[in-house]
């Protein structure tokens, strides 16, 4: 009997093998729209992640030669705490993130997690020790329970709803007529931005990773809508060390530290409020920006 399972075994190994990958690839459109041209190093262990102490020593890394993009980059952002990245457009955020998942190698310098250099360890490893919520989330044609739990290998229903209701769309699920057995994705029920949104939460959720990666959603969520998902990030930022991609400063304020890219490098790091009192790059961008938001709220009372 058992030989007859072995096959069966066999497949179930290769679907879980395919799954990964496709988590994998996930993660690697919503960062990059490159393949991954790194390899495992024929030695590379699994990484030991302990409290997700995540450090960039002096890392130097262009796409092209001849054209860094980061010049020396260095920060720590010790286990559990919240590190924002921002800076001008094309300053090197996301290639930060990027390198951290590891799509590719820096050309000098280190990227350490927990004391282990990523370079050294293997790349499934490491990609199961971040989670990342990205701008748009891909869904697959499935039921939305299907959708919350698949980046876990054994997330049960109970898993599930409990991942929904952390992730504030239980609610949303529950008067569906189907429930979590409702269909969406291309060929079944559309869902909008933010609840897309929600379902990568909870899927992190399930995931429960140490290092977390925010990529924050450059298009617009209307306020409301905006605010809540904020404060369902910030629970999901929650004992874990977060780094987040921002766009927007008001989004960053909470922060532990806040890195201002500026020409592939740190050009000042700090709190909200020691940053605002330094008077440099950063109060000049959250000047501008809180300039530019009431105008705007103001261009909305008039509506
Ligand atoms: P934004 O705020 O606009 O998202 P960013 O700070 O995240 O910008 P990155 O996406 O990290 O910036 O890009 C940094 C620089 O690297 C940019 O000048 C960009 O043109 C360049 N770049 C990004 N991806 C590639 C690539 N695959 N090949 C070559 N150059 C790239």
């Amino acid at each position: 009997l058992m030989q007859l399972f072995r096959p069966l075994d066999m497949l179930g190994w290769v679907y879980r093998n395919i799954r990964q990958g496709l988590i994998d690839m996930e993660a690697m459109f919503v960062l990059l729209d490159t393949p991954a041209e790194v390899v495992d190093a024929p030695d590379a262990r699994p990484i030991a992640v302990a409290g997700g102490h995540v450090r960039f020593e002096d890392v130097h890394f262009g796409y092209e030669d001849g054209r860094e993009i980061l010049k020396g980059l260095s920060f720590d952002a010790p286990p559990g705490t919240r590190l924002a990245i921002v800076g001008p457009s094309g300053a090197g955020k996301s290639t930060i993130a990027r390198l951290l998942y590891r799509f590719y190698d820096p050309t000098g310098g280190r990227i350490m997690i927990d004391g282990q250099e990523i370079a050294a360890v293997t790349q499934a490893s490491l990609r199961e020790a971040i989670g990342t919520v990205p701008q748009d989330t891909v869904l697959f044609n499935d039921t939305i329970g299907y959708n919350i739990g698949y980046g876990a290998d054994q997330a049960d229903q109970p898993a599930i709803e409990a991942a929904a209701q952390g992730a504030a769309i239980d609610r949303f699920i529950a008067a569906l007529p189907e429930g979590y057995d409702s269909m969406v994705g291309e060929r079944g029920l559309k869902l909008s931005g933010g609840e897309k949104q929600r379902v990568a939460i909870a899927r992190t959720l399930i995931k429960n990773p140490p290092v977390l990666i925010l990529d924050e959603a450059t298009s617009a969520l209307d306020s409301r809508t905006e605010e809540a998902i904020l404060a369902t990030l910030d629970r999901l930022a929650r004992d874990r060390t977060t780094i987040t991609i921002a766009h927007r400063l008001s989004t960053v304020v909470n922060s532990d530290t806040i890195l201002v890219l500026d020409e592939g490098r740190v050009a000042e790091s700090g709190t909200h409020d020691q940053l605002l009192a330094r008077g440099g790059v950063y109060a000049d961008m959250w000047f501008r920006q809180a300039a530019e938001r009431s105008v705007e709220e103001a261009a909305q009372a008039a509506e």
